[in-house]
């Protein structure tokens, strides 16, 4: 593209069907070059601006209204499981969602818990006195982690809990990360501001924000400043975290009496916490609780979000993604840890035999003495 921008050869209107098909289309949105690119220019800001254009002038796909409504989508998933895990399973049904929707058949779709993770802390409730502790979170359960893998914000929970975090769950779950990496910008606005509204008055009280899912997490972090201004975003962006972001920055973890494990974790990195320079922390975090990590010097998964999904980019994102499976068989540790969902899910997918690899968090609450 910047050939084609120092030729002069870029079309006047960027929502030119070439120009999205041959130059956007293969952006998976990873902000690499938000990091790597001297000028710093975030491609992934530029893509979500110029697919929103191109809505508006063309109207957008089924299925890309599907992936931006992931959350209501998941709540019914979760309402009505484990009939709505059965429906996908039935065979053929992958195929038929392929040639309807265009998800591509050879991957695994998402599967749903009847108990989200809201319904278990809302049974459960808080374990640390708010008057006993040193801190206090509001955990956002993401779309992801609440509806389809609730056991990743339990292991949260517990470890934040054994750091003597007073800890207490937000209401809503939907970030805007999926509506704003489809291009739907007045989606993903709305949303920023519901969160902004619901919690920017918890963080003028003191309260910090913590989230599981780095892709959400850097939504709240560096999204909203894109979509909102105002004291009310600046001040939760400033006041959020990741998971082992927030351990690490606060000196959490070394409040917990770890188990020492000595298991060897090989660590692969979400792109937008690379891209925010964030990547790190769970990697000091896992070793100070007893793990021996060997952090992959990695790139994107090729999964990124709904990209590896998509019917006509399933072989390019397997083949983004074969350079990480090298990597891991080129590692001694003896599990793959990963904080993306996206990421876990192009490890699992990786052939029949494997499984989703674990949340850092996971092993970090397997590592409680
Ligand atoms: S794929 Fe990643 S590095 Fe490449 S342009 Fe898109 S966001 Fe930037």
């Amino acid at each position: 593209m910047l050939r084609q921008a120092m030729s002069g050869d870029l079309p006047d209107d960027p929502t030119d069907e070439e120009f999205m098909s041959e130059v956007l289309d293969l952006c998976i949105g990873c902000k690499g070059c938000a990091k790597d690119c001297p000028s710093e220019v975030d491609m992934a800001k530029l893509k979500a601006e110029v697919t929103h254009a191109y809505h508006q002038e063309h109207g957008s796909s089924l299925r890309d209204k599907l992936f931006a409504n992931v959350d209501t989508l998941a709540r019914l998933g979760s309402a009505l499981a484990p009939l709505s895990n059965a429906a996908s399973a039935v065979p053929g049904a992958r195929t038929v969602i392929e040639k309807t929707v265009g998800i591509a058949s050879d991957r695994t779709l998402p599967t749903f818990e009847r108990e989200s993770l809201q319904d278990w802390f809302a049974d459960r409730g808080p374990q640390v006195d708010e008057a006993a502790a040193d801190r206090k979170a509001v955990l956002f359960p993401d779309t992801y982690t609440n509806y389809s893998h609730p056991e990743i914000g339990r292991a949260a929970v517990e470890v934040l809990e054994a750091a003597g975090v007073h800890v207490q769950l937000a209401d809503r779950t939907d970030s805007g990360r999926p509506a704003h990496s489809k291009g739907f910008l007045e989606k993903s606005r709305a949303a920023a501001e519901q969160n902004v509204e619901a919690l920017a008055p918890a963080v003028a009280e003191g309260w910090d924000v913590v989230l599981v899912e780095p892709s959400d997490a850097v939504m709240f972090q560096l999204d909203y400043l894109d979509l909102l201004s105002g004291a009310a975003v600046e001040t939760l962006a400033e006041n959020t975290y990741g998971l082992c972001e927030y351990l690490d920055r606060f000196d959490l973890d070394r409040n917990v009496e770890w188990a020492a494990p000595g298991e060897a974790l090989t660590y692969h990195g979400h792109c937008h916490q690379k891209a925010t320079k964030k990547d790190h922390h769970a990697v000091g975090v896992l070793r100070r609780a007893g793990y021996d990590v060997d952090p992959l010097d990695s790139g994107c998964c090729g999964m990124a979000g709904s990209f590896g999904y998509e019917r006509e980019h399933f072989s390019m994102s397997k083949a983004i993604g074969s350079i990480l499976f090298d990597q891991v068989d080129d590692s001694d540790g003896e599990t793959v840890v990963a904080p993306g969902a996206s990421c876990r899910t192009q490890l699992g997918d990786r052939d029949a035999a494997d499984a989703e690899p674990p949340h850092p968090v996971e092993k970090l609450a397997a590592a409680l003495a």
